[in-house]
């Protein structure tokens, strides 16, 4: 009786406490090797990006931020795989090479204030958290908005401010932005979101024909206001909805 009581109280600790560090254990290297991953796909497509080597900052908040639970729980056996995964509604997180050299390319500062047009699974705002003072992120699908939201929120990313909205028109109450990554590709750059750049400021954002030929852009303002466009490198996003 005496010893069924102590075996039914080590099951329910070891129930409790042991499997979860063991899990972490292993997405925890699984993360390391994905970050070593997007090192190698880094320097093999440095020509085209310009960026063999991503800053050490960013490839910091990429081993830290847990992409697992950004996915789809039937998802997070890949979650560390070096490609976008789906995350339902016809969407996807990005490919976590794509993730490192967006945010490499905004060359961010603790003290900026970023806007993300596209929330989707929320993994991109954590990471940018990791970087700057506060992230601002739209998401135009509702439920996606509202699970993303959750999942900041449970997960401590408590410098992430999300909202459910078009994000072609950016969110003005909180313009001007340092930096603005869009993460799905318009046919061109919405001219709210030049509006809301800061003279200084830059913004990446995939743009082309929905599925066809798609460019990651930079867009810099400088501090003139002067605009400039450059073409990073061919990349494949779902398209951006809303707009005019
Ligand atoms: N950054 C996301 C990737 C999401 S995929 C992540 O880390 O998981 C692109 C997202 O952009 C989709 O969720 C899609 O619904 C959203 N989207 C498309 N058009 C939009 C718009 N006009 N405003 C806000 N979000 C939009």
């Amino acid at each position: 009786m005496k010893r069924g009581l102590l075996m039914a109280l080590v099951v329910v600790v070891a129930l409790d406490a042991a499997p979860a560090p063991a899990a972490e254990d292993a997405y925890g290297e699984r993360r390391q090797r994905m970050v070593q991953e997007i090192a190698a796909h880094a320097l093999s497509a440095g020509n085209l990006s310009g960026r063999p080597a991503l800053d050490d900052r960013v490839m910091a908040a990429m081993a830290r931020v847990p992409r697992h639970a950004f996915v789809p729980e039937d998802r997070r056996e890949s979650a560390y795989d070096n490609r976008p995964l789906p995350i339902g509604y016809g969407q996807t997180i990005s490919q976590p090479y794509i993730v490192a050299l967006m945010t490499d390319l905004l060359e961010l500062e603790a003290d900026h204030v970023a806007l993300e047009v596209g929330t989707g699974s929320g993994y991109q705002a954590a990471i940018l958290a990791e970087l700057v003072s506060r992230v601002y992120s739209i998401e135009i699908i509702e439920p996606l908005a509202r699970a993303a939201a959750a999942r900041l929120n449970r997960l401590g990313f408590d410098k992430v401010a999300t909202r459910h909205g078009d994000g072609y028109y950016g969110w003005e109450a909180y313009a001007p932005f340092d930096v603005i990554i869009v993460t799905a590709a318009a046919s061109h750059v919405p001219p709210p979101l030049i509006a809301q750049l800061k003279p200084g400021g830059r913004m990446v954002i995939p743009v082309g024909s929905s599925f066809l030929t798609q460019y990651l852009m930079m867009v810099e303002k400088d501090s003139q206001g002067r605009v400039t466009n450059r073409q990073i490198l061919p990349v494949r996003f779902v398209p951006l909805k809303g707009g005019p």
